[in-house]
C-alpha cells in the first residue's frame, strides 16, 4: 500500500491575531480560500497516482480549529468522506494553542481528525509578546494535556530567532516541548517575509534576524534534543514552493536546510570521536549507518573538505548496524 499525504493550506482563516513574522499567503502560494472542491481536486490528483493510500489529508497554514465553524466543518465533512471509504487513515490539522478546548476536541473526534499539530513557536512569554502571538505558553501546556488526553497524535511547532528569542531561550523551549511529550516536531527558523511587522522591524534595525549558518547550528543542538527523546522531527526549515522566494527579506533560509542540520550533527560528532580516538592528523575511516552516508559527507563533501583543513583525509564507510548519529573513527594510516 503507498503512503499518500495530501496537505491543503488555509491561508490567514480564522487567526486572531497577526503574528509578527506570519504572511501565510507568501508561505503556502496561495491567496484564496481553500475550497471543498480544491480538496477533492487534490485528493483526486494523489489518489491517480496510486491505487490507495494509508497516509493523512492535512490541513496547515491559519488556525484551523478557529475559522468560522460551518466553513470549518464543510471542509472537515468532505475530507472524512475520503477516510470513511478507507483511502486515508485519518486527517492532520494545525492550530494555535489558545483555539483549543473540549467542544473543539468532540468536533475533531467526530469527524476522524488523528493528528493535531500545535503552533507553539516559543515558550518564553515575552518571546510571544513580542512577535504578537496572542497566546502564552501556558496556553500550550494546557492545550498540549487536552490533546494528549482525547487520544490525537500530537505535534508542535517551533521557531528559532524570533525578535528577542536567543539560543537560550530556544533550548529552553525544545526542553519545555519535550516534557510535553509529542510524538512529532516541526522546527521552523525565522524567515523574514515581506509585508510583515517583523520587515519592519528589520528595516528600522530593530531585529537581526538569525543567519542561515547560526540557525544550522542552533537547529542540529534541537534536533539532536527531539532526536534522543524518542520524538520525530517531520519538518526541519520552510518548506520551499509557495512564493517564499519571491517574498523573501532576509533570515535563515535554505531549500536544504535540514540536510545542512543533520550534516553539522554527524561533524560534530566526527570531530568529538576524532578527540575520543586521540587522532592528531592522517588518513582515518569513519563509519556510520548505511543510509546516512551522505548526511556525514556533507553538501558538496563539505565535512570531508573541513576534516582536510584540520588535517585528516576521511573516507566514509557504510555500515547497516549503526543507528542514525552513531559514528566510529579509525586511523587507517
Ligand atoms: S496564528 Fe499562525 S497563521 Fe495565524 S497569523 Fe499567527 S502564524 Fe499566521
Amino acid at each position: 500500500m503507498k503512503h499518500i499525504n495530501v496537505a491543503l493550506f488555509v491561508p490567514d482563516e480564522g487567526c486572531p491575531h497577526r503574528c509578527s513574522f506570519c504572511n501565510q499567503k507568501t508561505i503556502s502560494g496561495k491567496s484564496k480560500p481553500l475550497t471543498v472542491e480544491d480538496i477533492e481536486n487534490a485528493v483526486e490528483t494523489a489518489l491517480s497516482a496510486s491505487d490507495c493510500g494509508d497516509g493523512e489529508i492535512a490541513f496547515f497554514g491559519g488556525s484551523f480549529t478557529a475559522i468560522e465553524r460551518n466553513y470549518m466543518l464543510s471542509l472537515l465533512k468532505k475530507a472524512k468522506e475520503y477516510v470513511d471509504r478507507g483511502l486515508f487513515k485519518g486527517i492532520r490539522i494545525s492550530t494555535r494553542p489558545d483555539c483549543i478546548d473540549r467542544e473543539i476536541l468532540d468536533i475533531l473526534k467526530e469527524y476522524k481528525v488523528t493528528s493535531v499539530e500545535l503552533g507553539c513557536q516559543s515558550m518564553d512569554d515575552e518571546v510571544l509578546s513580542l512577535n504578537e502571538r496572542g497566546h502564552t505558553s501556558d496556553d500550550v501546556i494546557k492545550s498540549a494535556s487536552l490533546i494528549k488526553e482525547y487520544g490525537f497524535e500530537f505535534g508542535v511547532q517551533m521557531m528559532t530567532g524570533l525578535y528577542g528569542d536567543t539560543n537560550e531561550k530556544a533550548l529552553k523551549t525544545a526542553k519545555k516541548l519535550i516534557s510535553l511529550k509529542p510524538d512529532t516536531a516541526r522546527i521552523y527558523p525565522t524567515v523574514v517575509l515581506e509585508n510583515t511587522a517583523l520587515a519592519a522591524l528589520y528595516e528600522k534595525g530593530v531585529y537581526v534576524p538569525q543567519s542561515t549558518e547560526e540557525a544550522v547550528s542552533l537547529c542540529a543542538e534541537l534536533l539532536l534534543m527531539f532526536h534522543e527523546a524518542g520524538i520525530r522531527v517531520i519538518r526541519l526549515g520552510l518548506h520551499s514552493g509557495g512564493n517564499v522566494e519571491d517574498g523573501f527579506v532576509a533570515g535563515a533560509y535554505h531549500p536544504a536546510f535540514r540536510e545542512m542540520a543533520e550534516s553539522s550533527i554527524y561533524l560534530r560528532r566526527i570531530k568529538d570521536e576524532i578527540v575520543k580516538e586521540k587522532i592528531s592528523n592522517g588518513k582515518i575511516e569513519i563509519t556510520v549507518g548505511s543510509s546516512y552516508v551522505s548526511m556525514a559527507t556533507g553538501q558538496k563533501k563539505s565535512n570531508i573538505n573541513e576534516l582536510l583543513l584540520m588535517g585528516y583525509t576521511a573516507k566514509i564507510k557504510a555500515n547497516s548496524e549503526y543507528k542514525k548519529y552513531e559514528v566510529s573513527v579509525r586511523l587507517t594510516q
